[in-house]
């Protein structure tokens, strides 16, 4: 018999951190930095957690070159060819200095159906200095993936592996017992996703990272929320919750070192003049940059020749607001961080979940009058 499953399920904007009694004077006081440890990767790194997700506009060496110098991290997109040398050279460079690419802040990316020995070779070239994988297929329940992490980790012992997408506490401890380092939550709730639409599955993003990150951390396992932010206030809340990383692609898409098509569209506004009393039209220039899905039909046309038939897109395209550098962003979503923290008592960025209590609400924001 169909199962219904009536617990309360939960998404960042259904619920808002409680203030509390706190020690902390002012959120300077707040260390955004956090030293982790994994469970096979045998290195430790100091990072705020915030990664950009492993998508064509945001996975960008351009992206990774800002965010490294926040201690955060940048999961290229798969589609960097490293056999092509200025690729290959740019990780070498980077990375190259006397410290070690254990060091490095940049994962690569793969998903099941890329080229398996190009990727086996790359891992044991000694001059690639990369030594974090990314895995990532939308549905991570499928058996061929637990069985390629079993391979990777067989393979590559002290390689730091991140797998995904699930979003339950099961699949998350069988990633982690077959090898995965950190696995990624969330189906759906990213914001150029149409899986939720098209297939009618998913979860709330919130109670998601509740339960997996609960399963994870049993095991010594760390997770990644990845999808659904849209603010830093919902960052903060997927630390609450017990993200260890937090994975943002739209956030991350209006800025210069995104790929994606800058937009500018010329848009009327009708101003009255003060001395003359008259109406003038006035021509102002909004830009906006181009951010797509990866399971979109854009994306499948552009990196993979076109859609194949048993698949329908997953993703879609949108314009987002352009937002200057990515540093602003960035900046930005560390600065609400520190906010919060210092609003619930966390003297660091890994206390966030112990002195998280969140109220239920059915209002998170009050955006009343006009918008900003
Ligand atoms: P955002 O931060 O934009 O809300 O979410 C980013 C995440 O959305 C990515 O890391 C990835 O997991 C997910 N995503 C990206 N493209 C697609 C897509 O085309 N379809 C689906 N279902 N998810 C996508």
């Amino acid at each position: 018999m169909t199962q219904i499953r009536d617990s309360i399920e939960l998404d960042f904007c259904d619920v808002l951190f409680q203030p509390k009694r706190t020690t902390l004077n002012s959120r300077q006081e707040a260390n955004v930095i956090r030293e982790y440890k994994f469970k096979y990767y045998p290195h430790k790194i100091v990072s705020c957690g915030i990664m950009a997700a492993n998508m064509a506009t945001t996975g960008t060496f351009e992206i990774n070159d800002v965010l490294q110098k926040h201690q955060a991290i940048t999961c290229l997109h798969k589609h960097y060819d490293f056999g092509n040398k200025e690729n290959f050279d740019y990780i070498s460079q980077n990375f190259n200095k006397e410290e070690s690419c254990h060091n490095s802040y940049t994962f690569i990316t793969t998903g099941l159906r890329d080229d398996k020995e190009k990727l086996f070779s790359l891992l044991s070239n000694e001059n690639f200095k990369i030594d974090k994988l990314c895995i990532d297929i939308a549905n991570g329940y499928i058996p061929k993936l637990a069985d390629f992490v079993k391979n990777v980790r067989e393979k590559f012992p002290n390689l730091l592996i991140m797998v995904g997408n699930v979003v339950t506490g099961d699949m998350t401890q069988d990633l982690i017992l077959s090898g995965a380092d950190i696995v990624k939550v969330g189906i759906g709730p990213g914001s150029v996703c149409t899986t939720r639409k098209l297939t009618g599955v998913g979860r709330p993003q919130l109670s998601a990272i509740l339960e997996c990150a609960d399963a994870a951390h049993g095991l010594s396992g760390l997770v990644c929320a990845d999808g659904g932010c849209t603010c830093a206030g919902d960052v903060a809340k997927a630390f609450g919750a017990g993200a260890d990383f937090v994975m943002i692609g739209g956030m991350f898409a209006g800025t210069d070192e995104a790929a994606g098509e800058l937009i500018e569209k010329t848009i009327q506004t009708c101003n009255l003049e003060e001395v003359s009393g008259e109406m003038r039209l006035l021509n102002k220039i909004e830009k906006y940059k181009q951010f797509y899905g990866m399971s979109s039909q854009l994306a499948q046309e552009k990196h993979f020749g076109g859609m194949a038939c048993y698949r329908a897109s997953e993703g879609k395209v949108v314009e987002v607001a352009y937002r200057g550098s990515i540093e602003n962003v960035i900046q930005e979503i560390l600065g609400g961080i520190r906010s919060t923290m210092s609003y619930i008592g966390a003297r660091k960025l890994k206390d966030i979940p112990k002195c998280t209590t969140f109220y239920r609400v059915n209002r998170q924001l009050n955006e009343v009058f006009g918008k900003s």
